[in-house]
Formats: structure tokens, sequence, C-alpha cells
């Protein structure tokens, strides 16, 4: 019933953005008002799951080892994500024939300051966590919090009551997430057509999309095979199929109306949960997929930076590639889940092969669609790793 009046809600704003274009801008307000109540709850919500779901894994070996292969589940899906990227965007050559004579470097990328490999490193620990969670880096909190949930299955008896109340604060902000997804269809409905609203309505839209049309089609594409791909290893791996899918429609839908993982996280973690996936992966997995896991991210950035040679005339072999492969994989892990965080962490990829940082010009208007549509795949990764995953669990102790 919910899930109806969310896909209603969303095409509903398609529809209203479309045809009413910047009129629509006036309900952007309904919009940021669902977003701001999600994200009110991602701080404690993430701080209570984590410690939870690591403390109730048992002791620190038992947490190596998930938390290993956890991280070897994302990387190798991410890089999966990466190389079906460069073969389509080999295939369709959506970059020959485009004009950069007329690029500069945009605004919003030339007045931040480059990210390099060591940032990434560095963004793991922040030295003042209350002042981590205020800014919500969601990195360095969910690392303390490991850590913390680490020690706390060491002291024994008495860091019984410090698990309890973490565990009971987690039930407590579960509650208040099935409250806010009431909100959802008119959330999503104001997002989306408030969005389209401020990209001038529908054939304003159209015209953007057609300037770029055959990249837009290649990351499409990139995307959906790497969405199917997904399903084919959670029906491989675990005992789920598409009835995961419909599980998790809700979040997805949501991750398309907010274009951010980690907004869309408490729902995630609700659909999870529904879905019947063991408490300790839905903790554990999905926060921390939500922050490093972007399997569509990867891919875009992939096909953007390859679409961006191409249109500049520069011939990538095999070796620029690779380079590509590599970079695009780190850069997708360091972004965060918030909007448009891939085009900014894809200036690593670009200037590792030497290519001009303007070429992002080109994909800036359609972007923001485009990042609807990665973000999703994103969930989509992260839901499926929690599936994945629970399989490896220990037994549960209690
Ligand atoms: N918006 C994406 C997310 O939140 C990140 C990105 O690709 O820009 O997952």
């Amino acid at each position: 019933m919910l899930l109806k009046a969310i896909l209603f809600g969303a095409i509903a704003g398609i529809f209203c953005g479309w045809y009413f274009g910047p009129a629509m801008q006036s309900v952007a307000w309904i919009g940021e008002l669902f977003l701001n109540a999600l994200k009110m709850l991602i701080v404690p919500l993430i701080a209570a799951a984590v410690i939870s779901g690591i403390s109730s894994l048992g002791d620190i070996r038992k947490l190596g080892r998930v938390g290993g292969l956890t991280i070897l589940y994302y990387a190798s899906t991410t890089a999966l994500a990466v190389f079906i990227g460069l073969v389509v965007v080999n295939l369709i050559q959506p970059g020959h024939g485009i004009d950069t004579s007329t690029l500069n470097i945009p605004e919003e990328i030339s007045q931040r300051p480059p990210t390099t490999f060591a940032d990434i490193i560095l963004n793991l620990v922040h030295p003042n966590i209350i002042a981590a969670a205020a800014e919500t880096q969601l990195l360095p909190l969910i690392v303390f919090c490991l850590l913390f949930a680490a020690a706390l299955t060491t002291v024994g008896d008495r860091g019984k009551p410090v698990l309890a109340f973490f565990d009971g604060l987690n039930e407590v902000m579960m509650k208040l997430v099935i409250w806010f997804m009431a909100l959802a269809p008119v959330g999503i409905f104001a997002l989306i057509a408030a969005r389209l609203g401020a990209a001038g309505g529908g054939e304003a839209f159209a015209d953007e999309l057609a300037a770029v049309g055959l990249y837009v089609i290649t990351v499409i594409i990139g995307l959906t095979l790497h969405f199917f791909l997904l399903l084919a290893i959670l029906k491989l791996l675990t005992h789920r199929g598409r009835e995961y899918l419909s599980s998790l429609a809700r979040a997805l839908v949501t991750s398309f109306g907010t274009a951010s993982s980690s907004a869309t996280l408490p729902l995630t973690m609700e659909c999870a949960l529904e879905a019947g996936v063991d408490k300790r992966a839905v903790r554990f997995v999905l926060p921390l997929g939500s922050t490093v896991n972007m399997d569509g991210t990867a891919l875009y950035e992939a096909v953007a930076v390859m679409f961006i040679a191409q249109a500049y005339g520069y011939d990538m072999g095999v070796t620029q590639q690779v380079i590509i492969f590599i970079t695009a994989t780190l850069a997708a892990i360091g972004a965060a889940g918030i909007p448009q965080a891939g085009l900014v962490t894809m200036l690593i990829v670009l200037s590792a092969v030497n290519l001009p940082v303007e070429g992002i010009g080109l994909l800036l208007a359609v972007d923001w669609f485009l990042d609807r549509i990665r973000t999703t795949v994103n969930v989509w990764g992260d839901s499926v790793g929690a599936a994945v995953i629970e399989k490896v669990l220990p037994q549960p102790i209690e």
C-alpha cells in the first residue's frame, strides 16, 4: 500500500515537474522537510545500529571475519561495476563528436580543494567525534562506533548495560523510521517535482538530455546491467530473489527521490528488516555500505571519464583504462552518500589520467538526474550486500 503511494508520488512528481516547470519550486520546502526528517535520524541511528550490531556478533575475531568479508564483497562488486561501465562506454563511444571548445571549469568544481587519496584515508578518523556527528561526516562516526563496539565486546559483564542502552536506542530509532516512512509519498513527490522544476521543466530538461543523449543512455545501460547482475548474485549466493527487490522497493524509490544513500539509510534498514534479513547484518552492513559501497557511482565515474576523454579526442589505451579502473573504484569508495558527491571525487580519476577538469562541464546539466539513478543502484548494492553477508554470520549468541 505504502509502496503504491510512494510510486504514485514519484510519478506525479515527474508529471508535475515536467508540465508545470519552475512553478513547482514552490513545493521544494516540503521535500526539504522530508529530507531533514530523514537526516535527523541518521546520526543516532548509525551510532546505535553499528554499536549494537557489532557487539552482538560476539567477539573481535568474529567481527574481523565478518568485517573482512563485507569489505571484500563491497570492493569486488564495486570493481565489477567499473568493469561493466568500461565495457559499455568502449562499445557505445558516446563522446565522439561532442564539442568541447566552449568549456570552462564549472564554479562548483573550481572552488573545491582537490581531493587526494591521503584525504580519503584521513577522512576515516576525525579528531572530534561530536564535531564529525554535527557535520554528518558519517565515515569517521562509523569507524569510531566500530572501534567502540569492538572494545565493548572485551569488557565482559560491565559492558552489558552499555550494549542494552544502544540496543534500546536502536529500537526507538527504527520506530521513528516507521513513522517517518508515512511521509515518503508526499516528500518524494515534492523532491522530484521541485528538482525537475528547477531544471526548467520537461522541455528544457529534454533539450539538455538530448545534448549529451548518448552519454546518458550509456550510463543508464551500464547501471541497468549492474542492477540485474546484483540480482543474479543475490539469487546465486542467497535464497532470496525478486521478492527481496519488492521488499526494498520503497527504499529504492526514496533513493531516487533524495539522491542520497545516507538519507535513505533509515528506510533501507527498515525494508531489509521487514524482508527478514538478520538484524546483525542490517545494523552493521547497511550503515557501512551507505558510506563506502557505491557501485552506481563507480560505474558512472568510469563512463564519465571515458566520455570526457572521447570528447577531447584522447585515445585511452589499456594502461590508461586500468588506471581508470583502479582510481574510479577508490574514488567511489571515497564519495559520501550525499547528492552529487561522485561528481567531485571524479576529479581524482580525471587527474590520474591527465584529462582536463573542464570536461566536467559537459556532464553538469544532466548530473542531478543521473545522480538519482546511480544512487538507486548504490542502495540496491548495499541491500544485496546485507543479504549476502547474512549468510556468513556466526550463530547468534543468545
Ligand atoms: N548521490 C550518491 C549517493 O548518495 C553519491 C554520488 O554518486 O554522487 O549514493
